[in-house]
């Protein structure tokens, strides 16, 4: 792995602390970020220089909840209209899941990947379901993300829609991909043990998770309080509101991911506060799935630390976080309401949840980070400091053209051209073939 400076951007850093740098080189060695220093410092380092004028630098983005199989159903039309959020599961979702076969879930992650590449997002926290085919559909997701060189963390979601048996499988698919990427095992590859939500989990499947998670301190990654039916469920059969159900169990720790919370009642977000878990909100998927707008500003009054994923809307974190203002506008009926708390979701607080997984500094550019950055280009047209680069993010650079992605210090996309060792246009190719099948097998 070549070793190699990157000079002449202005540097945006997602740390706090030195959050916009100009004049300043960043050296990359064996993957990581080296040194970030002034440029007239780095100049004589006996490596290769980039010469970089003229664009952005910043961290490779975060996708902290994602759906790579939904990949397939761009442009799909024969899903019956859907009146509410459980028709829209039952018209789609779990009629399409269930028609996914093994190819489908690698090809779907490699495209997924490559749209992700191209956007600037490099770190992707996946959510999957093929419950037709469980076995090895992680190892296939896992193939497809190393092909393409980028991270992922991955999970299967356990269900009981479809019987104890397929759920007994994908407790399983969990378990032992868990065994191979659980902790520090692989520096690209992460898991968590997924579960699909507390309305399709009887007390008895909690039970038999919480035995396999809590002693192994696993986190868990579900859909929680997405839409108000799921707190109506739980209630209504077990007397509790989504979180508390998921607490007593002792299903919620730090390293639990938590998606949507569009529902929280204030108490179970101080419970998420105080168990440490992350909330990832998904502001495309909620408006277009009608289910309302999660109450960012609260949950980070309370401390909740709150990221961002994209539930498969898109892969464009930039377009996701300039949605999730202007619905946060909306939810507090308030235009000027939530400027910093949104930011943060993808600036500040997806990089902490990422570093729960990846280590210090993942997600940001700093000394010792994973070197995974891309290049934007971005002249601004207004002044662009330390007091202006968040604005500059949402309104101006999120417009921008990414030219380059960089994951482990290597080049995956250098000036638009991808640098992949799959050909693309035979994967899209392959996709479209796979995609037709799968709509006629629905
Ligand atoms: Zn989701």
């Amino acid at each position: 792995m070549k070793n190699y400076i990157i000079y002449g951007a202005d540097i945006l850093t997602f740390d706090p602390a030195a959050a916009y740098l100009t004049g300043y080189a960043l050296k990359v060695e064996s993957g990581k970020i080296s040194r970030i220093a002034p440029y007239a410092e780095l100049k004589d380092e006996h490596c290769e220089s980039i010469n970089a004028e003229g664009k952005i630098l910043m961290p490779g983005l975060i996708n902290a909840h994602h759906h790579f199989y939904s990949t397939m159903v761009t442009g799909f039309g024969k899903a019956a209209s859907s009146g509410d959020f459980n028709e829209v599961l039952q018209n789609l979702w779990w009629r399409l899941d269930k028609k996914l076969m093994q190819r489908d879930c690698y090809v779907s992650a490699a495209i997924s990947a490559i749209n992700a590449i191209r956007s600037g997002c490099t770190t992707i926290i996946d959510h999957h379901a093929s419950p037709y085919h469980i076995t090895g559909s992680l190892a296939s997701i896992a193939e497809a993300v190393r092909d393409t060189g980028i991270r992922a963390n991955l999970c299967y979601e356990v269900s009981d829609r479809d019987g104890i048996e397929r759920r007994d499988q994908g407790i399983e698919e969990n378990l032992e991909f868990l065994k191979l990427y659980g902790e520090e095992q692989d520096e690209y590859i992460k898991a968590l043990f997924g579960m699909h939500a507390a309305f399709t989990l009887s007390d008895e499947s909690l039970h038999k998770i919480a035995e396999i998670v809590v002693p192994a301190g696993f986190g868990i990654h579900i859909h929680a309080a997405e839409a108000q039916s799921d707190q109506r469920y739980n209630l209504d059969h077990h007397g509790k509101h989504v979180v508390e159900r998921l607490a007593d169990f002792a299903l919620i720790n730090p390293k639990s991911i938590l998606a949507h919370g569009v529902h929280l009642s204030p108490k179970e977000m101080m419970m998420v506060s105080e168990l440490g878990a992350a909330i990832v909100t998904n502001p495309q998927s909620n408006l277009n799935n009608a289910v309302g707008i999660a109450n960012v500003c609260k949950m980070t009054e309370l401390g909740i630390t709150v990221g961002l994923g994209t539930d498969a809307m898109t892969v464009k974190m930039l377009e996701e976080l300039r949605v999730g203002l202007w619905a946060q506008h909306l939810r507090q009926d308030n235009p000027s309401a939530g400027f910093m708390e949104i930011a943060s979701t993808l600036l500040f607080n997806n990089p902490r949840i990422a570093q729960k997984y990846w280590g210090a500094g993942h997600g940001t550019l700093t000394a010792g980070a994973n070197a995974d950055m891309i290049l934007v280009d971005y002249d601004p047209h207004t002044p662009l400091n330390e007091e202006t680069w968040i604005g500059h993010v949402i309104y101006g650079i999120s417009q921008a053209r990414v030219d380059s992605t960089i994951v482990g210090g290597e080049f995956l996309m250098w000036d638009g051209s991808m640098l992949l060792g799959l050909d693309e246009a035979e994967l899209r190719s392959e996709s479209r073939s796979l995609s037709q099948a799968l709509w006629e097998r629905f």
